[in-house]
């Protein structure tokens, strides 16, 4: 097989874009276990109450089952409510549910409403007798408290494109709250990862939303691009990672090349890209 390198320190990733339907969960799911395929420990984080990536993982959730809207509202801990996907005994998994729609209304009075789930996450690391190689969190698609709590508990994002037309329409404005982030509540935070998905190599559209998320952000782009492909759109269906439903197929592929990608940026190349974050 091939060697993906393991990070020194736990890396925490948030997959966000306030849009709908750009391959925010099916992104989350499938790197996390094509990391978990390769010998990492994984923990995702389901921050949208529609629970997309508790059901692609095989994760029971429901209203009124234990989620991270307890975990937020200081009822339970990460280590009492994590679950293990079935396919992958390394990757654990927080579960949502419908129940964290209520949660931004719910903590808006709380000093600490954007580091909730920072503190949470801290303390199950610092705890864990597990070391934990990457932490993802799915993100609902806005820019509410539920991704204010992301961003806050993370050091890098990941932000999925999907190739289509207006592709970069609202990537500004997603970087401005990053900024706001950075500045205000969590200097370490960068934009370390674009992923183009759902890429369509037959029309000349994709290549071209390619070409110019790669001219605007050349070093944080993946070379790896995410084909559209029926199996990745079915395999939620029967609860399981694209990587599980088929490991061989095209869109496994891809995301476990997107994923030695990620494995491969090292502390170096990171800060590379901090360095550089200024002139995005
Ligand atoms: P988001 O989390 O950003 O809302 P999803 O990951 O749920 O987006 O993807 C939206 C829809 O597109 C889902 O039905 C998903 O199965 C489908 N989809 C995502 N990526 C692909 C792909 N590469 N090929 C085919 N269908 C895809
Ligand atoms: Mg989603």
């Amino acid at each position: 097989g091939v060697e993906f390198p393991k990070p020194s320190q736990t890396r925490l990733i948030a997959v966000a874009n306030q849009k709908g339907g750009v391959g925010k969960t099916t992104t989350t799911v499938n790197i996390a276990a094509a990391l978990a395929l390769a010998g990492a420990r994984i923990l995702v984080i389901d921050m949208d109450p529609q629970g997309n990536a508790s059901t692609a993982l095989g994760i029971e959730h429901g209203s009124g089952m234990p989620s991270v809207y307890d975990v937020l509202e200081g009822r339970a801990t990460i280590a009492g409510i994590k679950q293990t996907c079935p396919d992958f005994p390394t990757l654990d998994v927080v579960p949502s549910s419908i129940d964290l729609s209520g949660a931004e209304l719910e903590v808006a009075d709380s000093p600490n409403r954007n580091g909730l789930l920072r503190d949470a996450v801290n303390t199950f690391l610092a705890s864990s007798p597990d070391h934990y190689d990457y932490v993802f969190i799915d993100c609902p698609p806005s820019l509410g408290l539920l991704v204010i709590n992301s961003m806050c508990a993370v050091n890098e994002m990941l932000i999925p494109i999907q190739a289509e037309y207006y592709a970069l329409e609202g990537l500004g404005q997603l970087i401005n709250t990053i900024g706001l982030i950075q500045k205000h509540y969590n200097p370490t935070l960068l934009v370390s990862t674009m992923l183009v998905t759902m890429f369509d190599r037959r029309t000349l559209l994709s290549r071209e939303v390619y070409d110019e998320v790669k001219r605007h952000y050349p070093s944080i782009v993946l070379n790896t691009t995410i084909p559209r492909t029926v199996k990745i759109s079915e395999a939620p269906s029967f609860s399981q990672s694209v990587i599980a439903y088929d490991r061989r197929c095209l869109g496994s592929t891809a995301y476990r090349e997107a994923a030695l990608e990620i494995a491969k940026r090292s502390p170096q190349a990171l800060e590379a890209i901090a360095i550089k974050r200024g002139e995005h």
